[in-house]
């Protein structure tokens, strides 16, 4: 299997942002954990059937997708019903990103997991790469992005691991702050590091 990269960070930190530059630039395939996440729900799948069966027909909608502000106000306020989702969906998502994993042909892969530290899941990948920013600018960038405003936005940081929970991880690290966003040098270097480490581990 080729090397893992575990790329993590906080919300609007930017890890799509460059996820997407390691792919344009120099072709590496990306295995990504929100796209796995919906696809174990998507309609007609075990994961969907599951939950149907358990939840009753209101948690689908009249297409028979799965009816997502609905299951967010079943498990809001029940920790068991949390537990139970929780319980059915991880080890789905977990196997789908391993054999997604044995299917790539770049020389690294890049698996992006914006809860990797939240969720212990360090253990995936060979490596574990931070964006780092400082928590004015990604609370600036989701406002932006998401049109929120900025008491929602801190509260959503707030749910989040830290940034020092985060660096703690790290193996390496990406900065991408408003005073150091130049990214392409940073994930260029980064890129002859991991081709080094690929070349070594065949
Ligand atoms: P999330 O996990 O919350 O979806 P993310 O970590 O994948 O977010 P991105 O979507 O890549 O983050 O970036 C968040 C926002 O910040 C986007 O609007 C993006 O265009 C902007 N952004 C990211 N990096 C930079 C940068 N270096 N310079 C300017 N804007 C940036």
């Amino acid at each position: 299997m080729a090397l893992v990269i575990g790329l993590t960070g906080g919300i609007a930190s930017g890890k799509t942002t460059v996820a997407n530059m390691f792919r344009d630039q120099f072709g590496i395939e990306i295995v990504d954990a929100d796209v796995i996440a919906r696809r174990v729900v998507e309609k007609g799948s075990t994961g969907l059937d599951a939950i149907h069966q358990h939840f009753g027909d209101e948690i689908l909608t009249v297409e028979g997708e799965l009816n997502r502000a609905e299951l967010r106000k079943r498990i809001f306020a029940n920790q068991d019903e949390k537990t139970w989702i929780n319980q059915l969906l991880h080890p789905m998502i977990r196997q789908q990103m391993e054999q997604d994993l044995q299917r790539v042909t770049s020389p690294y892969a890049l698996l992006v997991v914006p809860l990797l530290t939240e969720n212990n899941l360090q253990h995936m990948a060979d490596r574990v790469l931070v964006v780092d920013v400082d928590e004015k600018t990604q609370i600036e960038r989701t406002m932006s992005r998401d049109k929120v405003p900025m008491e929602q936005a801190k509260s959503i940081l707030a749910a989040q691991a830290s940034r020092e929970q985060r660096l703690a991880i790290a193996d390496d690290v990406i900065k991408n702050d408003a005073k150091n966003q130049k990214l392409l040098p940073q994930i260029t270097e980064l890129h002859k590091k991991y081709l080094a480490i690929s070349r070594k581990n065949l």
